[in-house]
């Protein structure tokens, strides 16, 4: 298959939705990003990439994050699974409402409650949840200039209340075991890092490849790997997990920066980077390209 000439289509195909959609404005430092951004990038398991339009620029990986904190906590040990569900939440992701019918149980490890489960459960083992999933990221992408966003940083912190909210709640639960404001602070770092789909595309390519990490060592088990992919494909992209595995067919991870990183096992990894939002917080020009990408390869799940 000639790559370059997949990606090239793909961006012909989804240029007209470019800049469509709202880039996400509840925290202040995304609303000024120019939205009339777009960028795909593939990555193979010979760790070969390809990219098309704006595939080098950083931009904020934001809940996509989320993947590599379940990844790095998994890769430690299975017991986060006692803490958090995978079942898809039917609400939205940073609800405070089912978390109390559900007894401090967060439905799964990518809505706000789950996540910082995760980031508590993984600061258990390595300290600093934010500073493990950077280390991580700059390992397997081999770009060790990946870096925290200090603006978006600031600027989520600066409105956290209801992740703060969130925190606390688990807390009282029993089921946050950090300094609520030390977890919450982690888990926006972690939010906050800055990368380009070439990266993201590389750093998420153990998904694609059974867990192995580009050292050839192995990061998550291979049925662990599996049980990432499924709980991608159940709820990586906020409410709507079922429009996009009808569209695009893959587990994907999408994040309000307007990044989605979707796994092919066996074949590859895609990350694509559009700003603007449709309403459930997925990127317009990112679904319609990965829609694009698993149509005209084949490549999906079904
Ligand atoms: N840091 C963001 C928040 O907690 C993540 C949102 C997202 O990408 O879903 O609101």
């Amino acid at each position: 298959m000639d790559m370059n000439r997949v990606l090239a289509e793909v961006a012909d195909e989804v240029a007209g939705h470019i800049g469509e959609g709202r880039v996400a404005n509840y925290i202040p430092a995304l609303a000024s990003v120019d939205p009339r951004q777009f960028g795909i990038a593939v990555a193979l398991p010979d760790g070969t990439s390809y990219g098309v339009g704006d595939w080098l620029t950083p931009f904020s990986m934001q809940s996509i994050s989320k993947l590599f904190t379940l990844s790095l906590a998994l890769a430690s040990d299975n017991s986060v699974w006692s803490r958090v569900g995978r079942e898809p939440s039917g609400s939205a992701f940073n609800s405070l409402v089912q978390l109390e019918y559900e007894n401090g149980l967060p439905r799964n490890p990518f809505i706000n409650a789950g996540a910082l489960v995760v980031t508590d459960h993984l600061a258990g083992h390595v300290g600093d949840a934010a500073d493990a999933v950077l280390q991580f990221l700059r390992t397997e992408s081999g770009n060790a200039v990946i870096e925290f966003d200090q603006a978006v940083v600031e600027s989520e912190a600066s409105h956290s209340q209801r992740n703060l909210a969130l925190a606390h709640f688990l807390a009282s639960y029993g089921n946050l075991h950090g300094d609520p404001h030390n977890i919450v602070d982690q888990y926006i770092r972690h939010c906050a890092i800055a990368i380009s789909c070439r990266d993201l595309a590389l750093a998420g390519l153990f998904l694609a490849c059974h867990g192995a990490l580009r050292d050839g060592s192995q990061g998550p088990s291979a049925r662990q790997t599996k049980r990432i992919n499924a709980v991608m494909l159940t709820c990586g992209t906020y409410d709507a997990a079922g429009e996009f595995a009808y569209r695009v067919g893959l587990p994907g991870k999408s994040g309000v920066g307007g990044g989605i990183l979707a796994i092919c096992p066996g074949r590859c990894s895609i990350a694509v980077w559009g700003p603007g939002l449709d309403e459930r917080g997925n990127s317009v020009a990112g679904v319609a390209a990965l829609d694009a990408f698993t149509t005209k390869t084949g490549w999906s799940v079904f």
